[in-house]
């Protein structure tokens, strides 16, 4: 592990690409995860590196979705798996959703270590490795899916997705929780719930709400669903990139 001093002004910056890397060392991140992150620490930038509070509406009407979902799965790929493993196994508990790794470039090797790596990280069951189903209008590979996970939900939370496959689910009929720091890109565009914020800050901030929320009606937790607007949540995170 290297040193960073907590309070250079990079901080978190610095921390998020260490964890890529070493990700990619492990044989957890793809290459082009490297690019991914990139493009993702451009946007962060322009957003402030911060949480933006049509951003935190965003990640508390997500935890409400979770909480209200028949049967939700949390998608894990490579990125995810490398920046936020214990946080995403602590969203699963409290709001009782699966774990399915779900990889653009599917190897089997990196299947593996990513399973490995959560279960390291606390994940009892962890989805993707049956691979028994698959996302129509996609091609074989990028298709897999488990059948008693992924295929089967009615809510996915999908961070850092391809714009392909976010839309091949939601014409599934899947209700689709996006993270995206691009409000630009077609993934969380075609979400019903576009977060657009650093998965770092933004999975920890929904287990906070989910906390918060835990003990809401059902009534409640549909009445923040529906309160949210996605058109406003792109435009405010568009708007603030442009207006720099
Ligand atoms: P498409 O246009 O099909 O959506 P894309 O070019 O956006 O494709 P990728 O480069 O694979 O496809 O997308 C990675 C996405 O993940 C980018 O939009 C990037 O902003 C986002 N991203 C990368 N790192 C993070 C992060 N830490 N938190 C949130 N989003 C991130
Ligand atoms: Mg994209």
């Amino acid at each position: 592990e290297v040193e960073i001093p907590e309070d250079h002004p990079r901080y978190q910056s610095l921390l998020t690409r260490h964890r890529i890397e070493e990700g990619v060392e492990k044989g957890i991140t793809s290459k082009q995860g490297l690019i991914a992150e990139g493009r993702g620490e451009s946007f962060d930038y322009l957003l402030g590196e911060e949480t933006l509070p049509s951003a935190d509406e965003a990640e508390r009407a997500a935890a409400a979705r979770l909480l209200l979902a028949e049967q939700a799965v949390l998608s894990v790929n490579g990125n995810v798996a490398a920046l936020v493993p214990g946080e995403i196994v602590e969203l699963a508990e409290v709001t009782r959703a699966d774990i399915e790794v779900n990889l653009f470039n599917r190897t089997d090797e990196r299947m593996q270590a990513i399973a490995d790596h959560l279960r390291d990280h606390g994940a009892e069951d962890v989805k993707g490795l049956t691979a028994d189903a698959r996302i129509a209008g996609l091609e074989h590979e990028r298709g897999k899916v488990d059948e008693d996970g992924i295929y089967s939900a009615d809510v996915v939370l999908v961070p850092l997705e391809d714009g392909d496959r976010a839309e091949a689910l939601a014409e599934m009929g899947k209700t689709e929780l996006v993270i995206d720091l691009n409000p630009l890109s077609r993934s969380p565009r075609t979400a019903a719930i576009p977060i657009i914020d650093n998965i770092i800050r933004a999975i920890p901030n929904m287990t906070s709400h989910a906390r918060d929320l835990a003990g809401a009606s059902s009534e409640e937790l549909e009445a923040i669903v529906a309160e949210f607007d996605r058109e406003t949540a792109l435009s405010e995170a568009e708007n603030v990139i442009r207006d720099i």
